[in-house]
């Protein structure tokens, strides 16, 4: 059985994709932050449909935390299927933006990337099978208003998405990046009203986690194995 590591695995989006990963028959680690409850209520969820899952806690900015945890994971065996799904954001207009902000927002999305992959890149690429899916957003692709850091952070990702993708390509690892637009959950209630969306997305309605979690099935599927190197938006028609 393959398994899979679903970095903010507990959020709106992560939840979504461990469900629909564990149901391709996959074993999923639905990794969550410091909180472990939601993680646990997700794994219940999967486990009573009769696929296989577990919890796995740890803070992806801190490299040593990552090393223990990862360390742990492959006393059982590689992770084939990685998901670097966890994200924040922290919104200021460049001119106001304090340090912290650029730096935090740096360290999950991007830095976190590094150390997550990186921890489990060489266990994959000795089965000759693996898939590396990478959260973008749209915001590192057009920029967005106040974003700065965020896009700077998700455009980071974009261009280790290729660059990985061309140095695993010969070892059957396919490594693409996913940029979803406005996706219903906690990150967007407050910050995309109902009539910025009408106005600003052309399909007029916020996108789901499922429909984000069901590229990122696709993408981890055999049937995907040709398609890497790519970023693929999942936007309403925004861009
Ligand atoms: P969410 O806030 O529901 O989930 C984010 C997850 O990241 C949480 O599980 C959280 O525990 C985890 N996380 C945060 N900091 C962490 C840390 N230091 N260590 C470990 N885990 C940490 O957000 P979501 O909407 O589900 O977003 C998931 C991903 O999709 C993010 O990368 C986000 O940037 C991206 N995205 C979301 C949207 C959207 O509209 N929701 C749009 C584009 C991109």
């Amino acid at each position: 059985m393959k398994r899979a590591l679903v970095t903010g695995g507990s959020g709106g989006i992560g939840s979504a994709v461990c469900e629909q990963l564990a149901e391709s028959g996959l074993f999923v680690y639905v990794h969550a932050n410091k909180n472990p409850e939601k993680a646990n209520y997700i794994v219940e969820k999967i486990r009573g449909r009769g696929d296989q899952a577990a919890v796995i806690t740890f803070d992806i900015t801190s490299e040593e935390a990552v090393n223990q945890a990862v360390k742990k994971i492959l006393e059982e065996g590689a992770i084939q299927v990685l998901v670097n799904n966890a994200g924040i954001h922290d919104d200021a207009i460049l001119a106001g933006m304090e340090t912290m902000q650029w730096q935090k927002v740096l360290d999950v999305n991007l830095n976190g990337f590094f150390y997550v992959t990186r921890a489990l890149l060489m266990p994959m690429m000795q089965t000759r099978w693996g898939r590396v899916i990478n959260m973008s957003s749209l915001a590192g692709v057009m920029g967005n208003r106040g974003q700065a850091n965020y896009s700077a952070a998700k455009a980071g990702l974009i261009g280790a998405t290729k660059s990985l993708a061309q140095e695993m390509a010969s070892r059957n690892i396919t490594v693409n990046a996913i940029a979803p637009g406005v996706i219903s959950g906690d990150m967007t209630t407050d910050v995309f009203p109902d009539d910025w969306i009408k106005n600003n997305v052309p399909m007029k309605r916020a996108g789901t986690p499922g429909e984000v979690a069901s590229l990122v099935a696709f993408l981890a599927s055999d049937s995907a194995a040709y398609i890497s190197g790519q970023v693929i938006g999942v936007n309403g028609a925004m861009a």
